[in-house]
């Protein structure tokens, strides 16, 4: 038998859902199915019941709130976020980075909720929305929270949705003038990252943040400190840059020393903030 036996539930409405995610313990939320199913056929993870979230229109929307952020529902695929007019109108670059993830099976299933709960580091998403300084909309029988990005990546498989909660939305502040970078190594041409380095340039001020060097996205702040004067010459990005990579303490593994892995986030940031400050494409 390739799966444990387990329960589905199809809900109707979010509510459905999130009441059968607090009636049963071993609940879970099923969205794309990429990385649920197969880490089920791994036995590394045995929900007791999957709760598909398939017919669940509410979160397949993108649209603005009432204050001018960028819903994107948590059961919106890469692909919808590749062809969304919101998405081009307030912040292109998620469409960009939406459209190098997988090939285009993955990108037709797979889903932002399910990225970003993965908090695989290697994925795309979390180092990106970290450095957008999105927020995370989770629901439960209790209501309703907002989490700031920075806070909602605790670690690998681990993000601030508890048992019984649903990521229904991830809102993204309209660029407004800001420019947008992304950069980083993959294995192979479409995979997932070695290292990369998302940023925003807003004025004079920057936000970057380094994937796949610890368990969560980590924010670059005394190169974001350093840009602070709002030069963004290449010289000023790479020298803002040094001392990035021997603050942190990556892993070693089949891909890469966690050395090529200190050099490679400084080599990284400097082309998304380039890229960011319009200086780089
Ligand atoms: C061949 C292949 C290549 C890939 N390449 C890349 C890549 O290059 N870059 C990249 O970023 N990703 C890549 N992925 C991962 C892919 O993007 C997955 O789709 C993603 O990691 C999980 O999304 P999903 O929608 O399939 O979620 P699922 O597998 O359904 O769910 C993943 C986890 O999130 C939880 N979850 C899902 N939605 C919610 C929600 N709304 N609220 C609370 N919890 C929720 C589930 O319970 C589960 O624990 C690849 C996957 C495959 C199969």
């Amino acid at each position: 038998m390739l799966l444990r036996e387990v329960e589905y539930a199809r809900p109707a409405t979010v509510e459905e859902a999130i009441s059968v995610l607090a009636t049963y313990d071993g609940a879970r939320p099923l969205a794309g199915g990429q990385t649920l199913v197969n880490v089920m056929k791994a036995r590394a993870a045995t929900p007791d019941v999957l709760v598909d979230l398939a017919d669940l229109d509410e979160l397949r929307a993108i649209g603005f709130s009432s204050d001018g952020l960028l819903e994107i529902g948590s059961m919106v695929t890469y692909t919808q976020l590749q062809g969304s007019s919101e998405v081009e109108v307030a912040r292109p670059i998620l469409a960009e980075v939406a459209g190098t993830i997988g090939d285009v099976q993955v990108r037709n299933r797979g889903t932002v909720g399910g990225n970003v709960c993965v908090s695989d580091p290697t994925n795309h998403l979390p180092v990106l929305l970290v450095a957008l300084g999105a927020t995370f909309t989770i629901r439960s029988q209790d209501g309703e929270r907002t989490v700031p990005a920075d806070e909602f990546f605790l670690g690998v498989y681990m993000t601030a949705v508890s048992e019984g909660e649903l990521l229904t939305k991830v809102n993204v502040p309209p660029s407004s003038g800001a420019g947008d970078g992304f950069a980083g190594l993959t294995i192979g041409t479409h995979g997932t990252y070695i290292v990369n380095a998302a940023a925003s340039v807003s004025g004079d001020a920057a936000r970057v943040a380094i994937g796949c060097v610890a368990a969560a996205p980590v924010r670059a702040t005394a190169m974001e400190d350093k840009l602070a004067g709002g030069d963004f010459s290449e010289d000023a990005v790479r020298t803002a840059s040094q001392g990035l990579g021997a603050s942190l303490d990556p892993p070693s593994d089949v891909h890469g020393s966690g050395d090529f892995r200190r050099h490679l986030a400084e080599v990284s940031a400097v082309r998304a903030v380039l890229q960011a400050a319009g200086r780089r494409k």
